[in-house]
């Protein structure tokens, strides 16, 4: 049988996290598990430390329970208008391409931030000062849109605490503003969540056979793809994201092969308020070395040099993306497949 998604048994915690409302909450919730206190949630020396062959088992049985302590608001323009400060960081799936940020070293688990009230009032305060957005854009054409979710997956959050049911609660009073998450989890809590059309879930697709190679400890496609009516008929707008794009032999046939599928599975009432992102594959070379130690199969299509470049990122590491002209002429191939198979699907954005 797989090993369960979360199960908890110890939490790092700051003190000042701990005694924190939602901080208690969280910890009521996994009883059992052992408390280690900690200074700081990025501080951990053990997660750094951690063998590097074992890189799920802390994903499952670690979290970090802290307080956020810069709230930050990010203009984005590409999935969102803002990023907005996380309830969270770090994630218990696992997809080999994942670039959340990995400050707290190695395996990356789920850090749960407990001053959600400070976030919350933060985005409100925001959401209010921006006025009405003054025309369209890409990403919406009414509301100011925050993303939610930029250094985790708030699907699994929602196993761990409220933070995202209060999220959601606030888009429903911010009548400019919107809440957005990306995601590859199917948790039916966030069906009763009540989005009144107020957060936009981008659903992240893949071609069956290659999630199942790279997003290790994701539900499949197949339960991500049947969540899509579901979350629409909960009130969520729901997008979706062909992210990351992995180009190897035969993908244009496997694309192929989605799109027919979503456009048998979709209702009409999805396929009226649809968009996607496309986004595709960026690699990078620390990520390369980390993996080669948990998931070399991963690596044979990730790391490609036969057809992508060197790119040196703005903070001096090394990426590899699929190289300038090829990358948009297949970029410019997806679309007109996508085009093709599914024409009610706008493009948001596609990179
Ligand atoms: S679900 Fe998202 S945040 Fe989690 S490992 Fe995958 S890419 Fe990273």
């Amino acid at each position: 049988m797989a090993a369960p998604l979360l199960d908890i048994r110890r939490i790092y915690l700051e003190p000042a996290a701990a005694a924190l409302p939602r901080g208690q909450e969280v910890l009521a919730r996994f009883p059992a598990a052992e408390r280690v206190e900690v200074a700081s949630h990025w501080r951990i020396p053990e997660l750094r430390e951690a063998e590097p062959e074992d890189y799920l088992r802390p994903k499952r049985e670690v979290l970090v329970l802290g307080v956020k302590k810069g709230l930050p608001f990010r203009p984005n323009g590409r999935s969102a208008d803002f990023i907005a400060p996380s309830s969270s960081n770090g994630c218990a799936m696992a997809c080999a391409y994942c670039y959340v940020a990995r400050r707290k070293g190695h395996a990356n688990p789920i850090t749960v931030f407990a001053n959600i009230e400070q976030i919350l009032a933060a985005t409100a305060r925001h959401a209010t000062k921006q006025g009405p957005k003054p025309e369209p854009n890409q990403v919406d054409p009414r509301d100011w849109v925050y993303d939610l979710g930029e250094n985790g997956d708030l699907s699994v959050d929602a196993l761990i605490s409220d933070n995202v049911r209060d999220l959601v609660a606030l888009f429903r009073t911010l009548p400019k503003a919107k809440g957005s998450f990306a995601t590859k989890g199917v948790t039916p809590a966030l069906l009763g969540y009540d989005p009144q059309g107020r957060t936009r879930i981008r659903m992240s697709l893949m071609p069956h056979g290659i999630a199942k190679l790279l997003d290790v400890r994701a539900p499949s496609i197949a339960e991500r793809m049947a969540f899509v009516p579901e979350l629409h008929r909960a009130g969520y707008e729901v997008h979706l994201n062909f992210s990351p794009v992995v180009l190897h032999e035969g993908w244009e046939a496997e694309w192929t092969a989605l799109f027919a599928e979503l456009d048998d599975l979709l209702p009409a009432a999805v396929k009226q308020q649809l968009a996607a992102e496309i986004i595709m594959l960026t690699h990078n070379e620390a990520l390369h070395d980390v993996n080669l130690a948990w998931h070399p199969k991963a690596e044979e299509m990730l790391w490609r040099p036969d057809i992508q470049e060197e790119k040196r990122s703005e903070a001096g590491g090394v990426n590899l993306r699929y190289r300038t002209g090829w990358k948009g002429k297949w970029l410019a191939r997806f679309q007109a497949l996508l085009a093709q198979h599914m024409p009610y699907c706008r493009v948001r954005y596609a990179f």
